[in-house]
């Protein structure tokens, strides 16, 4: 067997020790055939619906919702409202109406509760969940507190269906849900939808629409809950106003954490463990809220990764190196180049033209100007504390001006946000790198791709479907890494990083998201002599070959006199000088605002 046939069988094998005792799982609620394990499997998978709903919601983008019952009850709810006026409506379209409207309203209230942000978005949450369930009680129509019988259980046709069938349809949706959910996150918007929760001010700078990311995500896991409301709405043939409360929404909350947050399957696990462990120990029954409780300690305190994690781990000793690489490129997929544009007559990208930034008394920076030119290296020194990260800041859309012009190939750019001039070709580093402890290097590296690349929410649902984008992500992104001599590093995780390397990976995805203009906020700090040197090379490299105009803010001195062909020195958000570094150096105001600082040594 050549080594691509074996790697692909070996891929195969891993895939089948996962799918295969899930198939079975699945199945035997119908293998098993009693009408109590049969409902108690559409009970325990509606749960998982509901919880890998919570997952895109709180798993995924870190929102914590602590009322997702509201959503699974509109589904239930609209499943019986419709069945009461229709006897002969399939349940199969009284679930996409639950879905349906749990979306709508999952989408208006997210759109609101999102404004608030923080603590006060769960506390929105939960205070939908108090006002539902008044409306709920209070309302006749809706059958108040003692709610609606008769939900119509036909999924198709007129005949109602057996458990058999019913518990049929629901493991094939939840089959499909946790095979889409579980691959979301491969996706361009899986990943940035994870890094709205783990690196919110890299993903605004590398164009993510973090609102509208959060707000799609939040829209789709009320749908999801939708679904499961309603299906638990056929299999009961009853709802009253606890489907949509507090518990309810607590629950689902505790399966998703305690399954394994952002996992996509975890939730399902999570939910089988939870509704499933009472059954298998019954005098826990009387104890349902404190066993979740003591689960939830546990997983919190000793296994953070969930039970999904622990199972991967588990699976990953059974088998050796079972984990399924980040963002592979497939096999036998050369790197592909990095496709930086090729431009080699200096001109002007960047002008800066009198550029404040006041933070209240203070002028951070004060009149600046500079212009950055492709080919060049344009070197902004000065001590700490000079405002040149805030003038990084203003340049890349993070900081309001209080007053000035920014220009970025001739065009007014001052009243954009960082998310625009991310699209006109704009990246940037990090003095402090900003990047998601819970995504490997590779697809740290990915968020640079995210203007380059082109696939939305609907595509990232469907498995498979953005596999080529997938690959071309994964080959440049491994391009840039080795431009910083990081290949080998690509499914580490940033926590086995040292101080240089983060530096490193924070350079490969800005230059991944193939720049016009590149700012670089004290690159060399924490690199060893031997790594600066290279870095040099890399920064020559990219200004000569590659035409890219280049803003280097930095503190080594011998790398900004090997590297930089302009410099402009600031102190206290002043100008203070400006020419090549060696005139610079020797230019008395500078070396008075240097004294003790060393530049001039
Ligand atoms: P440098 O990067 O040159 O070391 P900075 O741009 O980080 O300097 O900071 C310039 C000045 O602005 C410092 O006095 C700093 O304390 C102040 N500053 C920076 N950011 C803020 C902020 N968000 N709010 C208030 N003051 C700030
Ligand atoms: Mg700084």
């Amino acid at each position: 067997m050549n080594p691509t046939s074996r790697a692909s069988a070996a891929h195969l094998v891993r895939r089948l020790t996962v799918l295969v005792p899930g198939a079975l799982l699945l199945a035997w609620p119908l293998i098993n055939g009693s009408p109590y394990i049969l409902g108690l499997g559409i009970a325990i998978a509606c749960y998982a619906m509901a919880a890998i709903g919570v997952d895109f919601a709180f798993g995924r983008a870190g929102l914590l919702s602590l009322g997702h019952g509201v959503y699974f009850g509109a589904g239930a709810y609209t499943a019986a409202v419709i069945s009461q006026h229709s006897f002969t409506t399939p349940a199969l379209v009284l679930v996409a109406a639950g879905a349906a409207v749990a979306a709508v309203l999952g989408l208006l209230l997210g759109a609101v509760f999102l404004r608030v942000g923080g603590y006060y978005f769960s506390v929105a949450t939960l205070g939908a969940v108090f006002i539902l369930a008044s409306v709920l009680r209070g309302n006749t129509s809706l059958g108040g507190a003692a709610g609606l019988a008769g939900v119509n259980r036909n999924l198709v046709g007129q005949t109602p269906s057996t458990d058999a069938n019913l518990y049929l349809v629901v493991a094939v949706v939840l089959a499909l849900l946790i095979w889409s959910a579980t691959s979301f996150g491969r996706t361009r918007m899986g990943r940035a939808l994870t890094a709205t929760r783990e690196m919110p001010t890299a993903a605004r700078v590398f164009g993510v629409p973090v609102f509208g990311v959060r707000l799609r995500a939040f829209t789709l896991s009320a749908a999801i809950a939708g679904v499961a409301g309603s299906f638990f709405a056929v299999y009961q043939q009853y709802v009253s106003p606890e489907v949509a409360g507090l518990n309810q929404s607590v629950q689902f909350l505790v399966m998703n954490v305690a399954g394994g947050l952002g996992t996509g399957w975890g939730p399902a696990v999570g939910a089988l463990f939870i509704r499933g462990l009472p059954e298998v120990a019954a005098p826990l029954r009387d104890y349902q809220v404190l066993t979740q409780g003591v689960i939830l300690v546990v997983v919190l305190l000793w296994l953070r990764s969930g039970l999904a994690g622990g199972l991967v781990q588990l699976l990953k000793r059974a088998q050796g190196a079972l984990a399924a690489r980040s963002l592979s490129t497939g096999a036998g997929a050369a790197p592909a180049a990095v496709r930086l544009p090729v431009r080699r007559v200096a001109s002007s990208v960047l002008e800066v033209s009198g550029v404040t930034v006041r933070f209240g008394g203070l002028r951070a920076v004060d009149e600046v100007s500079l212009e950055v030119r492709s080919g060049r290296i344009t070197g902004l020194i000065g001590p700490n504390g000079a405002g040149k990260s805030t003038m990084l800041n203003a340049i890349s859309g993070l900081q309001k001006l209080s007053q000035g012009r920014i220009t970025l190939d001739g065009a007014d750019v001052s009243s954009l946000d960082a998310r625009r001039r991310a699209y006109l070709g704009m990246s940037r580093t990090f003095q402090f790198v900003d990047l998601a402890p819970a995504l490997s290097v590779i697809e740290n590296v990915a968020l640079g791709t995210f203007r380059t690349t082109r696939s939305g929410f609907a595509r990232a649902l469907v498995p498979g479907a953005t596999r080529a984008e997938e690959r071309r992500v994964a080959a440049q992104c491994l391009a840039a890494l080795d431009m910083v001599g990081m290949a080998h590093l690509a499914h580490s995780t940033p926590k086995s990083l040292s101080a240089g390397q983060l530096r490193m990976l924070d350079v490969a995805r800005a230059l991944v998201s193939e720049p016009r203009v590149l700012l670089l906020d004290e690159p060399a700090a924490g690199l060893t002599d031997p790594e600066i040197d290279e870095f040099a090379d890399c920064l020559e490299s990219l200004r000569d070959d590659h035409g890219i105009a280049l803003l280097l803010v930095e503190h080594d001195m011998r790398l900004v006199q090997r590297v930089c062909d302009h410099t402009v020195v600031v102190d206290a958000g002043r100008m203070l000088a400006t020419g090549t570094p060696a005139e610079v150096i020797n230019d008395a105001a500078v070396i008075t605002a240097y004294l003790g600082t060393g530049v001039a040594s």
